[in-house]
């Protein structure tokens, strides 16, 4: 039988009626001639809760019983989703991670996959099992702890398991009924995305677009698995959503596919800085140690290039970090400085900025993008801080205050509104 992968977040199992409705559409594939791998989420609202507990409990947790603790939402709703199932009728049964085993890391708390074995659950589809329900969000380690794979993981646990068992589709239901070009909260005129290209996806959701954890598009990417989002609570058949694919199955890709946007950015100068090699590693090195997500970087050029017979050359470094690492970032900077790594005349935060981006496979083949996206900018007069690209994205960091604006205006002027 083919297999079919079907996630559903803890939205679409916030309580019984809506785990009941859940248990419908799987039915309803079931009935379509598939064996089904279910994977649920914690109910909305569970896993917040017991972070909290562990940390009202112990501040100072073991990362061992965290995820002893943080998993069990799953285990939850991948028992009553079994039942439910039952109850209609669909042989079901569930699993928790150790059972299948899903091995991970014994890195707690963001363990990652070693291997999802396929003999258990294989031999149950052979018996007649129709639907195997899987926590997700958690594994093994090697020393037989419970592992969690970081926020979000289950996303992560359904591309997982569609790879491992070379299923047709990997469907993630949620409470939104699909990708769109942006923000649809922003935007009104926000479109509905039929397909969109990993990479294109891998972009937005590490720019801020929530539907998906990063991680989970990086690992359909790396195997190839179709990926659709769509609602848990419409009516759905094979063409709802939106299907995350490779840019083989997109026929004609438009140079801008999205616009992505990142409100909790922060600007760092460093100015007059030797220019010199070795300073942008004496300068990120620190920052990375202190764990600090630096995205963008700039250097300017100095007014005299560095040779040996004459040093003294000076330049100014610009990088952005996300807001809450600020502080983290400007301690990492002083402490350098004040054990003579790097020295700088003034250390200026801006911490009122949004990074907006643009996002398109197409970009590789249409030429202007760039300008395009600066004369939208410029016709609402709002001035860019700085500017980075790549080979599908171009982002710029703008005052915070417009960022909406700057949205809007990309939006219109890469005709997104238009299929
Ligand atoms: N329940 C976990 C969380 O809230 C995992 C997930 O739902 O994907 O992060
Ligand atoms: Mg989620």
């Amino acid at each position: 039988m083919p297999v079919l992968v079907m996630k559903f977040g803890g939205t679409s199992v916030a309580d019984l009626s809506k785990i009941a409705n859940a248990a419908a559409k799987v039915q309803r594939e079931v009935d379509r001639g598939y064996d089904v791998i279910v994977i649920v989420s914690a109910m909305s609202g569970k896993t917040n809760e017991l972070v909290k507990w562990v940390g009202e409990t112990s501040p100072l947790y073991d990362a061992r019983e965290y995820d002893a603790v943080v998993s069990s939402g799953e285990n939850v709703t991948a028992g009553l989703m079994a039942l439910r199932l039952q109850e209609m009728g669909v042989p079901a049964r569930s699993w928790q991670g150790w059972q299948v085993p899903i091995q991970t890391t014994s890195a707690h708390g963001s363990a990652r996959f070693i291997d999802i074995p396929r003999a258990n659950i294989d031999q149950k589809f052979a018996e007649g099992m129709k639907v195997a329900v899987v926590a997700g969000f958690q594994g093994v380690s090697p020393e037989c702890r419970i592992t969690t794979l970081g926020r979000g993981g289950s996303d992560t646990t359904a591309v997982a398991f569609a790879a491992a068992f070379d299923a047709v589709r990997c469907d993630i239901y949620t409470d939104v009924d699909g990708v769109y070009t942006t923000d649809p909260r922003i935007v009104k005129k926000a479109r509905k995305l039929d397909k969109i290209a990993f990479e294109e996806m891998l972009e937005l959701a590490s720019l801020g677009a929530k539907v998906l954890q990063t991680r989970s598009v990086e690992l359909a990417m790396r195997y190839k698995v179709r990926l659709r989002v769509l609602s848990s609570f419409e009516e759905c058949d094979e063409t709802s959503g939106t299907l995350v694919c490779d840019e083989e199955e997109i026929m004609e890709s438009k140079a801008v596919a999205g616009v992505a946007y990142s409100r909790d950015e922060a600007k760092v100068t460093l100015f007059t800085i030797e220019d010199r090699p070795g300073i942008a590693a004496a300068i990120f090195g620190p920052l990375a140690d202190a764990g600090v997500n630096v995205d963008m970087i700039v250097q300017n050029i100095s007014e005299k290039d560095y040779d040996d017979a004459h040093p003294g050359a000076v330049t100014d470094m610009t990088f952005s970090c996300p807001i809450d690492q600020v502080p983290r970032a400007r301690k990492a900077m002083e402490d350098a400085k004040a054990a003579g790594l790097i020295n700088y005349d003034d250390l200026i935060i801006d911490d009122d900025v949004a990074k907006i981006s643009v996002v398109g496979i197409g970009m590789r083949s249409h030429a202007g993008v760039a300008a395009k996206m600066f004369e939208a900018l410029s016709a609402e007069r709002i001035n860019i801080k700085v500017i980075t690209t790549s080979e599908i994205k171009i982002s710029v960091l703008i005052d915070r205050k417009y960022m909406e604006l700057a949205v809007q205006a990309l939006h219109d002027a890469f005709g997104l509104d238009k299929a």
